[in-house]
């Protein structure tokens, strides 16, 4: 725990003007806020209309909430004052709560830590606390709220008692001598042991694909300059898309977009870089691009000429990757031949063909999302769970009857990370790391 886990914190919903600001403040001297600011302290858990003041003056009339620590999200005393949304009214309380001992302004995701260093929330709950609020799409939502429902945290308490049992059932055998040992337990160990594997690998793959759900499926646009890459990317993301977010590019970036096709956050990357060359800059360039073609989960390959080979891409990458390739005649507005290696036509200038090849894209994408909705999806989750995985299948390798001992070993160890999944570990590395994405006030 670190040292200022002791302060008081304070910090509001949002930092703008608006209608109405949540002030939150926790911790153990939280109860001294109804005297700092001359009101009589309302019953728990119930709205009062309060006069706040200070040294007689008047800072504003407001619905407050008392929530005592049994009751309250960080599981410490807290108050929150509902303020009209003025950024004066919003520094005047700040500055009166620092001028008091032990009180200062929270750090981002401090609440949540509280919250989850008292026990009310566990770490996994903790971390989709964060993919609500960064949530783009309604299906990353979903997700989110699945593990903050605890979906996620029973899955995984039902792996470490599995692991407990196969635990149980090696520890009995360590008693008995070579010849005695009652060989039907080994099958049955052998097979539990199985079944909890799959489990695992199961939930690290469906991981890999929530990954695109919660950070966008990669679309990368290929073909040669002119072809109408950046108009077809245009095409695309004005019709029946929203634009989430816009990065534009140098030269030496990619230039890509986010669109939420019905739900699916999709990144559609112009891959302009991709030529043979001998320029530093340009190669750095053609460098980023065949590494966002190798991670893409779909290649549109534009031709305005009905030749859709790759040789000028100089590269090996298509002969091992499995991605899948639509082929796309582009400017059929002006380019009336019918070419039939063709998946699909467009014109970006007449926006024909643009519909059909929004559809074709979510099809695809779609029929890639994890149908189970209770995932493993942060980087802390997958690695935990692939160490739990390795510790199971080193024991695939020992001797059941001359290394009980070790087998033993394992199950512990994978035990231990399985738990460190959900619950509160005191590494502040790791607790740092979880909460510091967080907005101010969370
Ligand atoms: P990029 O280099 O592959 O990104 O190609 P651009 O998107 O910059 O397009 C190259 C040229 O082709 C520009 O002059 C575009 O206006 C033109 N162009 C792109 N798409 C179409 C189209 O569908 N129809 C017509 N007529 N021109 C197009």
């Amino acid at each position: 725990m670190k040292q200022n886990d002791y302060d008081t914190i304070f910090a509001s919903s949002n930092q703008y003007k608006s209608a109405i600001k949540i002030i939150r403040i926790s911790g153990e001297h939280a109860y001294k806020i109804p005297k700092i600011f001359n009101f009589k302290k309302p019953s728990s858990r119930l709205f009062a209309l309060k006069k706040l003041t200070y040294k007689n003056k008047l800072i504003d009339y407001a619905p407050v909430i008392w929530l005592p620590k049994s009751k309250s999200f960080t599981g410490e005393e807290t108050f929150e004052i509902y303020i009209h949304g003025s950024l004066v009214i919003e520094k005047l309380i700040y500055k009166i709560l620092s001028s008091y001992k032990n009180f200062r302004l929270a750090e981002p995701g401090e609440f949540t830590r509280r919250a989850t260093i008292n026990g009310n929330i566990d770490l996994v709950q903790a971390e989709s606390i964060n993919d609500i609020i960064n949530s783009q799409t309604e299906r990353q939502l979903e997700i989110a709220h699945a593990q903050l429902d605890g979906s996620l945290s029973k899955i995984v308490n039902n792996w470490r008692n599995d692991i407990i049992n196969l635990s149980s059932l090696i520890e009995s055998l360590i008693d008995f001598s070579d010849e005695d040992l009652p060989k039907e337990n080994f099958s049955l160990f052998r097979n539990n042991l199985d079944k909890i594997q799959n489990k695992i690998k199961r939930a690290i793959n469906t991981a890999k694909l929530s990954y695109f759900i919660r950070d966008g499926f990669t679309v990368a646009i290929i073909g040669k300059p002119n072809v109408g890459k950046s108009s077809l990317i245009n095409a695309l993301t004005n019709l029946e898309t929203s634009i989430v977010s816009e990065i534009p590019g140098t030269t030496r970036d990619i230039v890509h977009q986010k669109i939420d096709l019905k739900g699916l956050p999709v990144i559609l990357y112009d891959t302009a870089g991709i030529r043979k060359t001998n320029n530093i800059v340009e190669k750095k360039g053609v460098e980023l691009a065949l590494n966002i073609i190798k991670k893409s989960n779909l290649i549109l390959n534009l031709s305005d000429h009905g030749k859709f080979d790759l040789k000028y891409l100089g590269s090996q990458i298509f002969k091992q990757s499995k991605t899948k390739f639509i082929n796309v005649t582009t400017k059929v507005d002006i380019n009336k031949k019918i070419y039939k290696n063709a998946d699909i036509e467009v014109s970006s200038k007449t926006n024909l063909g643009i519909d059909t090849l929004l559809e074709k894209i979510y099809k695809y994408l779609s029929n890639l999302e994890p149908k189970e909705s209770s995932l493993i999806t942060s980087e802390r989750q997958v690695l935990h769970s692939k160490k739990a995985l390795n510790a199971l299948n080193r024991i695939k390798k020992l001797s059941i009857i001359d290394e009980t001992e070790l087998i033993a070993e394992e199950l512990r160890l994978a035990s231990k990370h399985i738990s460190n999944i959900t619950s509160f570990i005191d590494n502040e590395e790791i607790l740092d790391k979880i909460f510091s994405s967080f907005c101010i006030g969370k």
